[in-house]
């Protein structure tokens, strides 16, 4: 999960199979698109890292709308010590 693999210029749909394992979660990747008036391929996009994880922000590869956002959890719980 490092942010500076992603170098994908707008436009640009990078499909899961490069050499990153990393990726075996569930991952969306196609969502409903209001502006295409259908489900198109989704490219992902890192728009924040938060405490609980980092929020990803689903654009459609054929218009770039902003169709989701998502917060990817870290495998290690955040334990809040007050
Ligand atoms: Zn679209």
């Amino acid at each position: 999960m490092n942010p500076k693999n992603y170098t994908g210029p707008l436009g640009a749909y990078t499909p899961q199979t490069r050499g990153n394992g990393m990726f075996k979660e569930f991952d969306a990747t196609e969502l409903y698109c209001p502006k295409c008036k259908r489900s198109a391929p989704v490219r992902k996009r890192l728009l924040i890292v938060l405490p609980e994880g980092d929020k990803y922000e689903y654009l459609c590869a054929v218009c770039s709308e902003s169709v989701g956002t998502k917060i990817d959890r870290q495998t290690k719980p955040v334990t809040v010590i007050v």
